[in-house]
């Protein structure tokens, strides 16, 4: 039956209504909670990117220093070797390693001041970078205590409307439950309203009197030609609010 059916939708409306009203209470809290748990998460990232190339910048500057040591050690023993050689061709051959070995301890010796520098800019950024984590997570932990607060407030409330939502969801046709989630979405809301002093009750667009008889007389579901929410007759919303 076509009554049956309305009854069924402006039920679920009702109460939907009022899960909506619980949510409004919560107000912008869980976007901000969402918003500043995104910025946090950043932030941290942005450290840990940071703190990773400190670190690979460190082992990179101790390995470096170990090769200079080696190379060190090597020149020397070239340098006492020097004055041992007997033709050119093993000076040439020593002096060319010579140069190379300290041509490599210059440009390991330049690589570290580099990485010296860099280790210690980020360390700055770091440190100043830590302060605002701190705030946003105490700005987030605020937060995030008063929606508990709110949610805590309403639970019972919120728990009883659910059960009865699912029971009255279950009560209405799969199909007019898609069409009713869909109008719902599209509208911010409200899906069924009621004709109110010959007018739609969601828009307020006057309703044609043959459509408010055809209504009354609920043949089948009306949609507002003006919003395209589900149109009831004062007489079921009525019943169903009382
Ligand atoms: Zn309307």
């Amino acid at each position: 039956m076509i009554e049956q059916r309305l009854k069924a939708l402006y039920e679920l409306q009702s109460i939907d209504d009022q899960l909506d009203q619980l949510e409004e209470l919560r107000g912008d809290l869980p976007l901000t909670v969402n918003d500043l748990t995104a910025r946090i998460k950043e932030k941290q990232d942005q450290i840990d990117n940071m703190e990773k190339e400190k670190n690979n910048s460190i082992e990179r500057m101790k390995s470096n220093e170990e090769e200079v040591e080696k190379l060190n050690e090597n020149l020397k023993k070239f340098k006492a070797q020097l004055y041992k050689v007997r033709n050119n061709k093993e000076y040439d051959a020593l002096t060319k390693e010579i140069d190379h070995g300290e041509e490599t301890v210059d440009k390991l010796e330049n690589e570290n001041v580099a990485l010296e520098e860099l280790s210690e800019k980020l360390k700055i950024q770091i440190e100043e970078l830590k302060p605002s984590v701190e705030e946003l997570n105490e700005e987030l932990k605020e937060k995030e205590t008063e929606l508990k607060k709110i949610i805590k407030t309403n639970e019972r409330e919120e728990v009883k409307l659910r059960e009865e939502r699912d029971k009255v969801a279950a009560k209405v046709k799969r199909n007019d439950l898609n069409t009713y989630m869909r109008i719902r979405k599209a509208k911010g809301g409200k899906a069924v309203v009621a004709v109110e002093r010959s007018a739609c009750s969601g828009c307020h667009n006057v309703v044609p009197p043959q459509r408010q008889i055809e209504i009354r007389q609920s043949k089948r579901l009306y949609n507002c030609e003006s919003c395209g929410r589900i149109l009831v007759a004062a007489d079921i919303a009525n019943e169903v609010v009382s």
